[in-house]
């Protein structure tokens, strides 16, 4: 059973010495547990901050100890009722090959309804962000134009969707490849797209979205939030869901500079955290799980193989190596 430990807090960007692949016992379910052989693993932006020590919505990870995040695997051994040998469960017990769970926080996941990896991504944890996030915290409605950064991620990526299917006036996203930009027109309906690092962001917005925006996801920040509120429209809404330009900065980084626009367009921004949103949880499969069913909504997945590749999947989130969900598969 090969498990990853955090062995020192990464200062700026994370270096290998900073973790461990180690070889651990067994672990053993006790009462009310079962013992999952995990299938795939998650690998998300968030864990950065939880590299750090810095107080925050969720605990640091413990140094010298096995990291967490979602995972979804196997039932190979039950003691508890309910799960049985063979099934399928999504849970939070990541960065290893095999882990006791308690059943009460494991939930059943069903292989023949969708691909396993999809309840990592696009029916799951990201998937919610999406939705709750374009839904609830940016209250978007019908005819709204709107602008997502990490368009080609797996939060971007179906943030611009369901705005289309929502009956977005236009949808714009912005990508860090022209190839990206590409998929993001051609493959998922964007009606523009651009490749924030061939220029002034502010530039390329104000040419992709003309008569502004209504709605920005943010899920970079730094530039790209500024030249959101620079383009923003009267009574525009941010959702603030990631700023992942600044995730392995040593010092904070500047805040937007044009804030002031907020009073003349009475704009709202809202940070968004999406463990506040699993009461949308049944409502978001239920009209979501139907588009992706039928391929109205597209998703990628990018799937690096093997534990032992589990930290270069994650540092390759960072650095934008993936399109779409990033997945380990065991
Ligand atoms: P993605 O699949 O979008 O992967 C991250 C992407 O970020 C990379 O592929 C890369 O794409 C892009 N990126 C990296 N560095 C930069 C940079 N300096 N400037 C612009 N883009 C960059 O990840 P997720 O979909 O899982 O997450 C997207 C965002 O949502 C993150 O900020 C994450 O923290 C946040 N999030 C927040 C949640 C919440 O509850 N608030 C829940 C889930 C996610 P590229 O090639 O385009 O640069």
């Amino acid at each position: 059973n090969r498990e990853w430990h955090l062995l020192s807090r990464p200062v700026g960007w994370p270096k290998d010495e900073d973790f461990a692949l180690v070889e651990a016992e067994m672990p053993t379910p006790g009462e009310g547990q079962v013992l999952v052989r995990n299938k795939y693993l998650s690998v998300d932006p968030y864990m950065r901050g939880r590299m750090s020590d810095a107080k925050s919505y969720v605990a640091p990870f413990e140094l010298g100890k096995v990291m967490q995040g979602g995972a979804v695997g196997e039932v190979i051994e039950s003691n508890a009722e309910g799960i049985a040998v063979g099934d399928h469960v999504l849970h939070f017990f990541g960065w290893r090959e095999f882990a006791a769970v308690d059943a009460k926080t494991a939930v059943k996941v069903d292989p023949k309804a969708a691909p396993l990896s999809t309840y990592l991504g696009v029916l799951g944890m990201t998937g919610l962000t999406a939705y709750a996030g374009l839904l609830r915290t940016a209250s978007f409605k019908e005819g709204d134009s709107v602008f997502v950064s990490g368009a080609a991620g797996a939060v971007g990526s179906q943030v611009g969707q369901i705005a289309k299917l929502k009956g977005a006036s236009r949808v714009i996203g912005s990508a860090g490849s022209d190839e990206k930009v590409k998929l993001l027109v051609e493959e998922y309906g964007f009606d523009a797209a651009f490749n924030y690092k061939n220029g002034s962001v502010s530039e390329q917005l104000r040419e992709a979205a003309p008569d502004g925006v209504d709605v920005y996801f943010d899920n970079v920040g730094g530039d790209h939030l500024e030249a959101a509120v620079g383009q923003l429209n009267l009574h525009g809404r941010i959702a603030v869901c990631g700023m992942i330009s600044v995730y392995n900065n040593t010092e904070p980084a500047p805040g937007p500079r044009n804030l002031a626009r907020l009073i003349a367009t009475r704009g709202r921004i809202e940070g968004l955290l999406v463990g506040d949103h699993y009461d949308l949880q049944p409502q978001f499969v239920q009209e979501v799980g139907p588009w992706v069913a039928s391929g109205q909504l597209k998703y990628r997945e990018t799937v690096v193989e093997g534990i032992e590749n589990n930290l270069e999947a994650f540092l390759g989130v960072l650095r934008g190596d993936n399109t779409g969900k990033m997945i380990v598969k065991l």
